[in-house]
Parts: structure tokens; sequence; C-alpha cells
């Protein structure tokens, strides 16, 4: 059936004594945190999770908990981390690349197993739900009437052909923004994140389960972007 075109690594722990700000969610990047993704820690109830993701090349040898660590000790924030204490860890493999073929004679493969997480955010759930919505109906119609071949199952699917798109488009897009920028060039592209008229953009547009839509308004909306991307050869993103 194929295999997902990416798998980052996910790893994440649980922690309690967290000096955050109430209720945000805070993301951290760059070389010694995230290579090419992105940290977080997010509230949870009482407790606080903190995890990074990464694709296994960027690791470059290297553990998720060695960069997760080296968030929690870097000295622009370590104050914020030091009463903390561990209660749970996670980790697993985050597939983001829609499989060639996710279903087959009487089989359909669902959220991860299809490889839908989404490349942006390693969300793998809003996708799965995406496609249950998607296939639903004509699935339970073809099981009422037992015609599941896989010619059947080929038609059933053909909604899905509008993810495996989305999901490619995405993960242009945070290939331009984040995946394959320099720290000094993330640093640039987060000055320009932070301008008000770009925040007023992001929070008009952003919707985390459609990142494409807001990618694409930046690159044609915000005119630095828009600079960099024509040189980077972005033109048929404009299309
Ligand atoms: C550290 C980390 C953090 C994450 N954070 C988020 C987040 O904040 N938001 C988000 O949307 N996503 C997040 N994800 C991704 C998310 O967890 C997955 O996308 C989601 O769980 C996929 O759901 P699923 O039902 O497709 O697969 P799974 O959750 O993997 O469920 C598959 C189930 O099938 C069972 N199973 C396997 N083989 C068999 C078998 N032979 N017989 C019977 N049962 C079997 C497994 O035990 C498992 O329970 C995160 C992932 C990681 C690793």
């Amino acid at each position: 059936m194929g295999k997902p075109r990416e798998w980052m690594v996910g790893f994440q722990i649980e922690i309690t004594g967290y000096e955050g700000e109430d209720e945000w969610l805070e993301m951290y990047t760059g070389r010694d945190i995230a290579p090419g993704l992105f940290a977080w820690v997010i509230p949870n109830g009482e407790t606080h999770r903190i995890g990074m993701w990464a694709l296994p090349d960027d690791l470059d040898g290297h553990s998720c908990e060695e960069f997760v660590d080296n968030l929690m000790n870097h000295p622009l924030w370590r104050h914020k981390f030091e009463n903390c204490r561990e209660t749970a860890r996670y980790c697993g493999p985050i597939p983001a690349g829609m499989v060639r073929r996710p279903y087959g004679e009487r089989v359909l493969l669902v959220g991860d197993a299809a490889g839908l997480a989404k490349p942006t955010t390693g969300g793998g759930i809003g996708p799965g739900f995406q496609q249950v919505d998607l296939l639903s109906e004509g699935l339970s119609s073809a099981i009422s009437k037992d015609a599941l071949s896989a010619r059947k199952m080929k038609k059933i699917c053909r909604p899905l052909e509008q993810m495996r798109r989305e999901q490619q488009r995405s993960r242009a897009l945070r290939d331009f923004f984040v995946t394959s920028r320099s720290d000094a060039e993330l640093h640039q592209h987060f000055e320009i994140f932070a301008k008000p008229e770009v925040i007023e953009l992001i929070n008009f547009q952003g919707d985390i389960e459609r990142p494409a839509s807001l990618g694409l308004a930046l690159l044609k909306e915000v005119p630095e972007f828009r600079k960099i991307a024509l040189k980077a050869g972005f033109a048929m993103m404009f299309g």
C-alpha cells in the first residue's frame, strides 16, 4: 500500500510546577531546540506538556530527550522550568505523507496508518476525523451493499486525493517558512510574523486544521515573504 512520505519522531513529557502564562501555548524553535520543526509547552489542566518533534535526519544522531533538555536548560528560559517535576513521558513516530494506496479489497487505512498527520504540526487527530467525514457516507452505503471490491474502494476513497494535495502543499510551505531555514533566517521570519499587520492577517486567516491557506496568504500578502518566495522559485504557489 506504500509508505508514508515522512516519519517524524515525537517526544513529550508531562510536568508539574511550570511557570508560564495561564492557558498559553508556547512554541520554541532553532537548531539546539528542535531542528527543522518546533518544541512546545502546552497547558493540560494542572500540569503542562513539554515536547519536541523532528525529522530523524535533522536530529543528527542526538535524541529528542537531549533537545528537550536543551530547552529546559536554555539560559533564556531555564527559570521557567526550575521547579518542574516529570510525571510521565510519551514518544512515538509521526507519519506525515499519505501512503500511495490507503485502500484495498475490504481494507481501509485510517489516521496514522494512512500517514495522515499534518507536516506542519504533527497533529493526526484532526486529519483522522476529516478522513472519516469524507468517507463515512460512501463507505456505510458500500458496507450495506457488501460492495467492497478494490475497484469500489478506490472510488469511495477518491475524496482523499484532496487531502493528499493539501498535505503536499502544507509540507512545501512548512519547508519554506521553517524547515529549510537557518537560525538567522528563522529569526528574520519571526520578526516579520511579529509585525502588527501580519499578526492581524494570522488572526483572521489562521486555522490550525488548514495551515496551507494561511501559508499562501502570507506569501501573497506580506511583501517580505513574497520577495523571498519569488527568489526561491515559489511562483507556482501563486497560481
Ligand atoms: C509525542 C506526540 C505528541 C502528539 N501530540 C499530538 C497533538 O497534540 N495533537 C494531535 O492531533 N496529534 C498529536 N500526535 C499524533 C497523534 O497521537 C496521532 O496522530 C493519533 O494518535 C493517531 O490516531 P490513530 O487512531 O490513527 O492511531 P493510534 O493512536 O496509533 O491508534 C492505533 C491503535 O491501534 C492499536 N493496534 C495496533 N496494532 C493492532 C492490532 N494488530 N490489533 C489491534 N489493535 C492494534 C494500537 O495499540 C493503538 O491503540 C502526537 C504524537 C506524538 C508521538
